[in-house]
């Protein structure tokens, strides 16, 4: 099992590594609630999908308001490319005609005062938001620790052995990794995490061969001495 210790350096050497390949652009600065339907858009996909979509829905509705009263096919068809776009426009719906009901605005910037535990408890309890979602929000908008997990994240971070064995406690995964993981460098891995997951660390057969963390990465170098492994990889254990 690596120690705290090992899992800070190979932490490091993925940032190092991975900056070089993707040089991810800075995060963007959006108020609350905005980055709340973001993140709804970015959960599971691309920082490229997601910023269309994003980009779309400001384009194409007059105000939030006007998407909280479209119907979630208008919405999918705003989002574009994402996938599950149809789903995502319902939470997208969801979420808006939630925030409505509790505070007649669509600003949640109130929250900011509120302190960041306090903070993301209200929005926990949106019923379309998820760990994910309010994890997003709390780094990107409301200067807190968090490091947002979806499953290609994680699927990238168990392969990599930051995150070990079937435990699917996300809380806890993300708040063992929030001990290792500078604040600073919170926003930068889950730009990086994101982009290796859907380039070369994707679900079915990863291409290790490519991959810059490879002589780093415990199942990159697995895959290499047997391509078979991959397959046990990516195979589900039986229960
Ligand atoms: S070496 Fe393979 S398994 Fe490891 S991070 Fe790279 S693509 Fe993923």
């Amino acid at each position: 099992m690596p120690s705290t210790v090992n899992k800070q350096r190979l932490l490091t050497q993925l940032l190092t590594i991975l900056k070089k390949r993707y040089e991810p652009l800075e995060p963007e600065s959006r108020p609350v609630l905005e980055q709340l339907l973001y993140a709804i858009c970015r959960e599971g996909t691309t920082r490229a999908l997601a910023d269309r979509a994003f980009h779309n829905l400001k384009e194409r509705f007059f105000d939030w308001n006007e998407v909280r009263v479209s119907s979630p096919r208008e919405i999918a068809e705003a989002l574009g490319e994402v996938p599950q776009a149809g789903e995502r426009a319902q939470r997208l719906i969801s979420l808006l005609q939630e925030v409505f009901e509790t505070t007649f605005s669509f600003d949640l910037d109130g929250l900011r005062k509120k302190g960041v535990k306090q903070a993301a408890k209200q929005l926990a309890r949106y019923q379309a938001t998820n760990d994910f979602v309010v994890s997003w929000v709390v780094q990107r908008s409301l200067d807190g620790h968090a490091v947002p997990l979806d499953s290609p994240s994680l699927r990238v971070l168990r392969r990599v052995g930051l995150v070990e064995g079937d435990d699917n406690n996300l809380e806890a995964i993300r708040s063992s990794l929030e001990h290792v993981v500078p604040k600073a460098k919170a926003p930068l891995l889950a730009e990086l995490l994101s982009a290796l997951a859907d380039e070369l660390c994707v679900e079915d057969e990863p291409r290790c061969g490519s991959c810059p963390l490879c002589a780093e990465c415990p199942t990159g170098q697995e895959a290499l001495r047997s391509p078979a492994a991959l397959g046990r990889v990516n195979r589900p254990k039986p229960r």
